[in-house]
């Protein structure tokens, strides 16, 4: 390194603009071990407490994205060197007849999106080179649900993933060291120090894995409300103008919507359990009505933006296209496929419970009296499942997969607090201590009106940024 790491971090601890070769050699060092874990902690703090500048925000965000291999694809029948990042030493192995999208969320509670909409994207022929997240502060993480999987391989190296996206569509890898490692290791750090929720960091960190990625289009989920990041919506426009404006002016055409994380997105909130709700969506089970509507959202306008739809009728075409791959079951086909093609299972749809780990304790919870579910702590839901084991502590630690919360009540759902009502949830737990201790903070997540009452959900889908 140029600089000395302390330097670097002092400089912007005191308030200081940070150059881009400091920043790019931090990113550098990041990378290859030469920075330790403290410094990343210390320099997440300094970040978060300073923030960076719309200048230091792009620099950070190029100096991630090159801290490993950037991907590239040829386009079928364009000839080498055609498409948006195409080179000619790729363009012939990795050549695709369709575009390369992705979708990305600033991280929710049961945000269960990518499990549903990669793999209808995919049926519905573009390739989606997925490079996600572990749980991150209380939030679950993509990796973190498919690694529930017995055998699926989350980190493939740069061919292997193309390979996959490929020959399914659809591929969804965590960060290693080759695909945005310096990435891996701050996102690590941030989940346990209490940095995730700055602007700048956030945007280097997802608009960087997607600029990896070499995508064609890229729509951002960006949540507002209690259990999101950013809980305060004007700061959940900024965020997603920002991430908008760098993806864009990187080459790479994004937009957001910006939705609301005001209550979970799923019945369920657990790696496995929010599997097991993934599959029952692909195949035509019960869907969660805030979940659909973001799904359909998310995909409708990205097939769109990508040109896979266009004329007058695209919009509802592509929602007609997104509909059908469930009822066809051509986009739980391609979960299959890729989970098969990734290690795991290849017969994991059809019996989803002999591979998906369950707790041993599973304890419904009850309001105390009865009354009409008018609200909740989305953060603190998000909490108890990190306290159950869900979520980690200390980087790299272990966790468990099975447990969670499911059955969650959505508002305006009518409790009680007899076994004959219907439960606020169903605690997933290793023990019946910490289901009890579950049990315990989800009662006091909820808030309530008299009963009978009518109370609405707020809208889910609030407004796009392009
Ligand atoms: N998802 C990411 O990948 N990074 C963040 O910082 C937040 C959500």
């Amino acid at each position: 390194m140029r600089y000395l790491p302390q330097t670097i971090i002092r400089k912007k601890r005191d308030g200081f603009e940070l150059s881009g070769d400091e920043l790019r050699d931090f990113a550098f060092g990041v990378a290859d071990g030469s920075v330790s874990e403290a410094q990343i902690a210390a320099f997440a703090m300094a970040v978060y407490f300073q923030d960076i500048s719309p200048r230091e925000r792009v620099d950070w965000t190029l100096a991630v994205r090159d801290s490993g291999t950037v991907l590239s694809w040829g386009r079928a029948g364009a000839g080498a060197g055609a498409g948006a990042s195409a080179d000619a030493g790729t363009a012939p192995e990795f050549e695709l007849d369709g575009p390369v999208v992705d979708k990305h969320s600033t991280g929710g509670v049961g945000d269960v999106v990518s499990l549903m909409l990669g793999p209808m994207l995919a049926a519905c022929g573009t390739y989606v080179p997925m490079i996600a997240g572990r749980g991150l502060a209380h939030t679950g993480g993509t990796i973190d649900k498919l690694e529930s999987i017995p055998g699926y391989v989350t980190g493939l190296s740069p061919a292997d993933f193309q390979r996959v996206v490929r020959d399914v569509g659809i591929s969804i890898v965590r960060q290693t060291d080759t695909i945005a490692p310096t990435d891996r290791r701050m996102y690590a750090v941030r989940d346990v120090t209490a940095t995730v929720e700055n602007r700048g960091l956030i945007t280097g960190s997802i608009v960087a894995k997607k600029l990896v990625a070499g995508l064609d289009a890229l729509v951002l989920d960006v949540k507002t409300g209690n259990g999101a990041v950013m809980q305060d919506r004007s700061d959940a426009l900024a965020l997603a103008r920002m991430m908008v404006d760098v993806g864009n002016n990187a080459g790479m055409p994004t937009f957001a919507h910006v939705t609301d994380m005001s209550e979970p997105l799923a019945f369920s909130a657990g790696n496995a359990l929010e599997v097991h709700e993934a599959i029952s969506y692909l195949t035509g089970g019960p869907r969660h009505p805030r979940l659909e509507a973001v799904v359909e959202a998310l995909g409708a306008d990205l097939l769109v933006q990508c040109g896979k739809f266009s004329g007058p009728d695209a919009r509802p075409e592509a929602l007609s296209a997104l509909r059908h791959s469930i009822s066809s079951g051509s986009a739980a086909e391609r979960f299959e496929r890729m989970v098969h093609a990734m290690g795991g299972p290849a017969d994991l749809l059809a019996r989803p419970s002999n591979y998906l780990s369950a707790a041993p304790v599973v304890l419904p919870v009850y309001a105390d009296r009865p009354g009409v579910v008018s609200g909740m702590d989305v953060r603190a839901l998000g909490w108890s499942v990190v306290t159950l084991g869900g979520g980690r502590t200390t980087p790299g630690a272990a966790i468990n997969p099975a447990v969670g919360l499911s059955a969650l009540a959505q508002v305006g759902a009518s409790v009680g607090p007899s076994s004959s009502t219907q439960p606020l949830a169903q605690v997933h737990a290793a023990t019946q201590a910490e289901a009890e201790t579950a049990a315990a903070s989800v009662r006091a997540a909820f808030q309530f009106a008299e009963p009978g009452a009518a109370v609405a959900s707020c809208d889910v889908l609030l407004e796009v940024v392009r």
